[in-house]
């Protein structure tokens, strides 16, 4: 194969055939295709898109590029939740030992942080001592043990998506439906899942910002579930405003021991209750109402956090945490951001907040560097309150003085108090499912 005529089909809008998708995985992985090749057939995609067939063709590929996880008979229905990455969401930290409390199996797999969004990886990190690092045995172990499991994405499960993401990463070629679909898909279905649910985020924080674009994803994600095997539901959720008040590793951790007993903002709560409903309904229950009452119970009985205490303490992390958060990862340097003027708060923007947290030292640049697990904000100030000149509405977590300088700056960029003030999106929009889309 001439790799430069793949590109050039591509380029024109032809497709390749299911053959042709192995030997360009192939390729790139075996080093026959370089990167700067790769990448240009990337954008090439980006641009042109992907026929259904090639799709499904590129994500069966990737993940046959590494290994799938195998079950036990007899375990509970497997349903796992996936975020398609915003600011301030840590709702995997809440989802994941919930459903396992509501009597599903539940393999979470997840990032690390990418670009402005936070990955669940390094917020479990800032628990001292977890290890995320599991190998697929010791996962399929503990999910038969108790439930629940949650680990970093290995070289064992899709490989494939690791290099492309780097190299999407660096070149401009992340935001593509067809692209993002199979990069999640691939890694999503070597968990070997019986359900599935998406959260698709939408808005000005997200990776695809218009409403239109979540639904199309959500439409490519689902129809390469069912295809697969695995019954998938997509949410339609806001990503105009960060999810909850904190935004930053242990601070999340923080909001999620809240949230695990039913404690956490209304937001937060809103959208985990609605994606845990799914879930359960993924998992056998047969309506909402009864899926919901079992999530309330799980949450106000304190069986979900008792699951995330017996999840910690499997992982090698300090389950003291639990009762005191105090013993997260704490910033030396804490300063307050008061409104600067009276008024009703227009705008909180996810993606000024985002990019500080990486650059106070708490995300990465590169892949590869330590992050400081103790900086971020937390953020009460709402889109539609009503504030006081003066009143405090967020504060910034720091490691030193121009950490917080940093943030200060990133939080009067973020939040908005004079018009043009765009109503906030509504929190969950559309359930997108094998039956359609559905607006909630
Ligand atoms: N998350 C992923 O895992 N892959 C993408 O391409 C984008 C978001």
């Amino acid at each position: 194969m001439v790799f430069q005529t793949l590109i050039e089909r591509k380029r024109d809008g032809g497709a390749l055939t299911g053959a042709e998708w192995r030997s360009v995985l192939q390729g790139f992985l075996e080093g026959g295709v370089p990167d700067y090749q790769m990448a240009a057939f990337l954008m090439a995609v980006v641009w042109r898109g992907l026929a259904a067939e090639e799709l499904e063709a590129l994500t069966g590929e990737m993940l046959a590029s590494g290994r799938t996880l195998t079950w036990a008979a007899g375990l509970p229905p497997r349903v796992d939740k996936h975020s398609t990455g915003g600011v301030g969401d840590k709702t995997s930290l809440i989802l994941a030992p919930l459903a396992a409390a509501c009597g599903l199996a539940v393999p979470m797999m997840s990032g690390r942080g990418l670009g402005h969004t936070g990955g669940t990886t390094d917020k479990l990190e800032s628990i001292p001592g977890f290890r995320t690092d599991l190998s697929l045995k010791a996962v399929t172990a503990q999910v038969e043990r108790i439930g629940v499991a949650m680990f970093g994405q290995s070289e064992e499960i899709a490989p494939a998506d690791r290099r492309l993401y780097a190299l999407r990463d660096l070149t401009g070629t992340v935001p593509s439906i067809p692209l993002i679909a199979a990069s999640i898909m691939s890694k999503k279905l070597a968990e070997g899942l019986q359900g599935l649910v998406l959260d698709v985020k939408t808005g000005q924080g997200a990776f695809l910002k218009e409403p239109a674009q979540a639904i199309e994803l959500a439409r490519t994600m689902v129809a390469l579930g069912e295809v697969h095997g695995c019954r998938t539901t997509a949410l339609v959720t806001a990503m105009d405003r960060p999810l909850g008040r904190a935004i930053g590793n242990a601070l999340e951790v923080e909001e999620a021991l809240l949230a695990l007993e039913g404690r956490g903002p209304e937001d937060l709560m809103l959208v985990t209750r609605a994606l845990a409903v799914e879930m359960l309904v993924l998992g056998g229950v047969t309506d909402r109402p009864a899926a919901a009452r079992r999530v309330d119970e799980a949450l106000n009985s304190g069986r979900a956090l008792e699951k995330f205490r017996q999840l910690v303490a499997e992982q090698g992390g300090d389950p003291e945490v639990i009762d005191d958060p105090g013993r997260l990862p704490q910033a030396a340097v804490v300063e307050l951001f008061e409104a600067p003027e009276a008024g009703t708060v227009a705008q909180v923007d996810p993606l000024p907040l985002g990019h500080a947290v990486v650059a106070m030292g708490g995300g990465r640049l590169a892949l590869g560097d330590a992050i400081d697990h103790s900086v971020g904000f937390v953020v009460s100030a709402r889109p539609g309150a009503r504030v006081a000149r003066g009143e405090p509405v967020a504060s910034v977590f720091a490691r030193d003085p121009s950490g917080a300088a940093l943030g200060l700056a990133a939080l009067k960029e973020a939040i908005r108090f004079a018009p043009p003030e765009p109503t906030p999106l509504r929190l969950v929009t559309h359930r997108v499912s094998a039956l359609g889309v559905e607006e909630l």
